[in-house]
């Protein structure tokens, strides 16, 4: 079923060149947001949150490229609005990226290990430990990177194992693990609960230029 957004909702741009942005867009919506797929550097226009989804991240730096997004992206996620990284995403935003390396946005003080836990054979859901999520919550894992190192401003909401898998710094959320392939994820539900603060936060500055103006 179909999940009707309100519409003044706040809309989440999502990255649309290449993997699992349908299922982001769903999933977003789910939580009563509206949704835009970024594919030019126009769609970024008005955005108060962007979706970075699962899929091949070495695909998304060559279509960044010939869709001449990669500056106009870059700024759009440092204004400080809400991120959601999944998978290639996060390994967008990693600082360092190994295995091999590659460029990225630096915006996350993490490392990551490409396919971290093993190729295809090795994908899978497997159960979260966190504070933060709701007990029981699970992640699904498709050629997922592994975080190797983190840095001491970035809080670790989730592990797998011993290993950080859900990691939040500022307005970025980063998941190892794709939150979209399943309804109503706890992620999800944190993500939209950011998007809603930010928002409301924006709200009250203007009304307070507004006043005292
Ligand atoms: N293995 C992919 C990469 O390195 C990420 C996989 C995913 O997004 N599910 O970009």
């Amino acid at each position: 079923m179909e999940a009707h957004a309100d519409p003044l909702a706040a809309i989440v741009g999502v990255l649309a060149l290449q993997g699992d942005f349908a299922e982001h867009e769903a999933a977003l919506r789910l939580q009563g947001l509206r949704t835009r797929q970024v594919r030019m550097r126009m769609d970024l226009d008005g955005i108060a949150a962007i979706a970075l989804p699962g899929g091949e991240s070495t695909t998304m730096l060559k279509l960044l490229d010939v869709e001449g997004l990669w500056d106009p992206l870059g700024s759009a996620l440092r204004s400080g609005i809400p991120v959601l990284a999944t998978c290639a995403g996060m390994i967008l935003l990693a600082e360092t990226v190994e295995n091999p390396s590659q460029r990225s946005y630096g915006l996350l003080p993490i490392t990551v290990v490409r396919n971290g836990y093993g190729r295809q054979f090795h994908s899978g859901t497997f159960a979260l430990a966190s504070e933060t999520l709701p007990a029981g919550t699970t992640g699904t894992f498709i050629r997922a990177p592994r975080i190797t190192r983190i840095g001491a401003d970035c809080k670790v909401l989730a592990r797998r194992d011993r290993d950080p898998v859900l990691v939040q710094q500022g307005s970025v959320l980063a998941a190892c693990f794709h939150p979209e392939l399943e309804a109503d994820h706890a992620v999800m539900r944190l993500f939209a609960a950011m998007v809603r603060r930010s928002r409301s936060q924006v709200g009250v500055a203007s009304n307070f230029g507004m006043t005292t103006g």
